[in-house]
């Protein structure tokens, strides 16, 4: 009688697959790993059922267990159920939903990395420039050495190997620069942020406001029932929603219970990490980015073996293994980093609640500006609502002054990039030395270019998309795959001389505040500058200290910093994401708005934004502006009712790849039959080609599936990729969408 188990093996097969135990195995324990066969290949998988009936096998020959990894569960059964359920509700495989709470490269951080510094000689060299070549001739260094130096010149007090290669600098040009003298290598020890001071330093107890004490009291009452419950805490920018998480920590960790924090990104800099990690010292794990593949995995182990009784981390620590978990927090809860855009296209938010649903706990929802989702259960009474409407500081919420760019460029001509209020805006707060953001939420010099002759575009020979000039690196690149290629001088097309640039990004508005304000600090934030691990923290930090007057950047600036000296934002174009074919366009606008527009007057001085907009009048922008969520969650329901678009009905985004657009839509064809056949009070849309209709050199067609019942729109999706084998692997399933492109 052979004995079977069930095991989730990291594929994208949704079904677990079954082996047998060979005679004379202990049989492998629930949650233990075992390495298998599948085809030709060796995997570890995890087994999820043991002791399985002999008649749930299929007919297949059962292969045996190659080896057992390990001798006791290496997961809690709550992972697994929670990973079970995540794999049924996103239709992915449950083996590749496990691998997401799981450290990889296990053991195998460094314990110390390499740290390249520049020379005295070098930095003569480099500052001298590259016309004089007092050092070295220029035309002897190549532009991997150029790109070195020029990195090292900017940061100052040097580099790890590590930062330098995701900068694009190759070990061996490192290895020449050493030898040719103009820069020194040190070994420096890994600090995880375990032991780092600023994180330690504990904080005095404050006095809640009256509206925070009235919010923590509802939901500890909710904490003390020990059954699950949601809450959606909707707190203004500063309402000090942070001290009621930590206030709810700690009463849920004295009751003896676990607390899991989900945050959109974590960085050294975090308040909220810092918070709790004075709070609570070593029975805390923080997941952050700066850690190591070896640290990671020694906290994972702590976790695992019940250490710990809170952990802070991005979404994928929604599958930590802690149990007994009492409180789940979701900060940020309506930032789309939440949702991984690959396989297994899982939402962080949406498994949080499940995960406390699971574990009888209260999951606490934190926003300003809240998903239409959260709000939209909130009214409905699914999930209580709990706001926080004032600010801890005395200031209200900063004042926003709409500057109308239709008028401007009638007056000032077209290429005007700053308004004459946003630059006596920036001016005024330079004499006072207070400081300023500035938001353009695009990156790169310019958006396309275009031919002046034939009006033709660079576009990307891979993807439907224009391609970005990025002034930099002299070079025109798309966003979407990384080709690059040297800015062109003439029109592919028609070989036009006369090429245009159009829309505005970051590197064409830092270039402006430069030259209007000569005498700023100013600085860069994008993905650009921020290629490598940890350089986002090392920026807000100096701002934070004041080095820095002007902080220009993408949506990265607008994200839960807390900077008391900040009394102005600028919003260069607020719209820049508008025009893109995305149900959510409008919300995300309103988010970004919103969230920026909190980043003033946090301190005792009170704050202003300056929002320029060629769309006074839509409505994203001017609820934006009053800073009222309630009214552009009512606009906004209204559209997403009558469009049918979620929250109001359930979408599953079906992406059909193939080598040409007609293959994509035959292939798309045979999908929308499939499903018109099994569903019938569903509303089944296209295939059509998709927003982006071309990337990385595929063909991309579209089909919609809607319905008003979730479970069951998935599975009449699940049950016709079932009828299609030979093109399942070429559709990409998205359930509840949150980039519909
Ligand atoms: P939010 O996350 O809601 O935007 P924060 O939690 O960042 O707001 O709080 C804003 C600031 O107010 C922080 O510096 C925080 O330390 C401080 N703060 C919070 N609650 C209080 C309080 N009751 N008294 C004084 N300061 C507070
Ligand atoms: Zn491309």
């Amino acid at each position: 009688m052979p004995r079977l188990v069930q095991v989730a093996v990291p594929v994208p097969l949704r079904d677990l697959l079954t082996y047998s135990v060979p005679d004379g195995w202990l049989m492998p324990p629930i949650g233990s790993r075992v390495s298998v066969p599948l085809g030709p290949r060796k995997m570890i998988g995890y087994v999820i059922q043991n002791d399985v009936p002999i008649q749930l096998a299929s007919d297949r020959a059962i292969k045996d267990i190659l080896k057992q990894v390990d001798n006791q569960p290496f997961l809690p059964q709550a992972v697994l159920d929670l990973a079970l359920w995540a794999a049924d509700y996103y239709l992915c495989g449950p083996g590749q939903v496990l691998e997401v709470g799981v450290p990889h490269g296990r053991g195998l951080g460094p314990r110390t990395y390499r740290h390249f510094n520049l020379t005295p000689k070098g930095r003569t060299y480099f500052s001298v420039g590259t016309k004089d070549g007092s050092f070295a001739t220029p035309n002897r260094l190549g532009t991997k050495q150029l790109l070195a130096l020029d990195s090292l010149v900017k940061v100052g007090d040097g580099l790890s190997q590590s930062d330098l290669i995701g900068r694009g600098v190759p070990g061996a040009t490192l290895k020449r620069l050493t030898d040719m003298g103009l820069v020194t290598v040190t070994d420096k020890p890994v600090v995880g942020g375990e032991s780092n001071d600023d994180l330690n330093a504990p904080k005095a107890e404050v006095q809640l406001t009256s509206e925070q004490a009235a919010a923590l009291a509802r939901l500890r009452s909710a904490l003390s029932t020990e059954r699950f419950q949601t809450a959606l805490l909707h707190g203004i920018t500063g309402s000090g929603k942070t001290e009621i998480y930590l206030r709810l920590a700690k009463e849920t960790i004295r009751s003896g219970r676990r607390v899991l924090i989900l945050v959109p990104e974590i960085g050294l800099t975090s308040a909220a990490a810092r918070a709790f990690r004075g709070l609570f010292g070593s029975s805390v794990a923080i997941q952050h980015s700066g850690l190591s593949a070896r640290q990671r995995h020694a906290q994972w182990t702590r976790i695992r073996a019940g250490e710990v009784d809170l952990v802070v981390g991005t979404r994928s620590a929604v599958f930590t293994p802690m149990d007994n978990i009492g409180l789940v927090v979701v900060d940020e809860e309506h930032d789309g980093s939440y949702k991984q855009e690959e396989n297994p296209r899982y939402h962080g938010r949406d498994v949080a609640v499940m995960r406390a649903k699971q574990a009888g706990a209260l999951v606490v929802l934190g926003s300003a500006t809240p998903s239409l989702e959260s709000y939209h259960h909130a009214i409905r009474g699914r999930y209580e609502l709990i706001s926080l409407t004032k600010r801890i500081s005395d200031q209200g919420l900063p004042a926003i002054q709409i500057v109308d760019m239709k008028e401007e460029f009638a007056e000032q001509g077209g290429e005007v990039v700053l308004s004459r209020v946003l630059a006596a805006g920036i001016r005024a707060r330079l004499d006072r030395h207070e400081q300023v953001i500035i938001l353009l939420n695009r990156r790169g010099f310019a958006a396309s270019v275009f031919c002046r002759e034939c009006g033709g575009t660079a576009e990307c020979p891979n993807c439907s998309v224009s391609l970005t000039i990025h002034r930099t690196s002299g070079r025109v690149r798309c966003h979407y795959c990384g080709h690059s290629r040297v800015v062109p001088t003439r029109c592919q097309a028609c070989q036009g001389e006369y090429l245009e640039f159009s829309g505005l990004g970051t590197e064409r508005v830092e270039l402006e505040v430069r030259q209007h304000c000569t005498k700023a600090r100013v600085a860069r934030m994008d993905r650009d500058t921020m290629a490598h691990q940890g350089a986002a923290d090392e920026m807000l930090t100096r701002f934070g200290r004041g080095e820095i007057d002007i902080l220009v950047g993408t949506q990265m600036v607008a994200k839960g910093h807390d900077f008391p000296n900040v009394t102005l934002v600028g919003v260069v174009s607020a719209d820049v994401g508008l025009g893109v074919a995305d149900f959510r366009a409008g919300e995300r606008t309103f988010q970004l708005l919103t969230q920026v527009a909190g980043r003033a007057g946090r301190g005792s001085r009170p704050g202003e934004t300056i929002v320029q907009t060629i769309n006074p009048n839509h409505y994203s922008i001017r609820h934006a502006c009053l800073q009222n969520y309630e009214a552009f969650y009512r606009e906004e329901i209204e559209f997403r009712q009558a469009m049918r678009y979620p929250p109001t009905l359930g979408l599953i985004n079906l992406i059909v790849r193939g080598r040409s657009e007609a293959a994509a839509m035959g292939d798309g064809f045979k999908l929308v039959k499939e499903l018109q056949r099994l569903g019938r009070t569903e509303w089944i849309l296209g295939p059509a080609p998709a927003p982006l209709s071309r990337l990385k050199g595929q063909h991309r067609v579209q089909v919609l599936a809607k319905g008003d019942h979730r479970i069951r729109l998935g599975e009449i999706v699940e049950a016709a990729l079932k009828q299609l084998p030979r093109i399942r692997r070429r559709i990409s399933v998205d359930v509840d969408p949150v980039f519909v492109s």
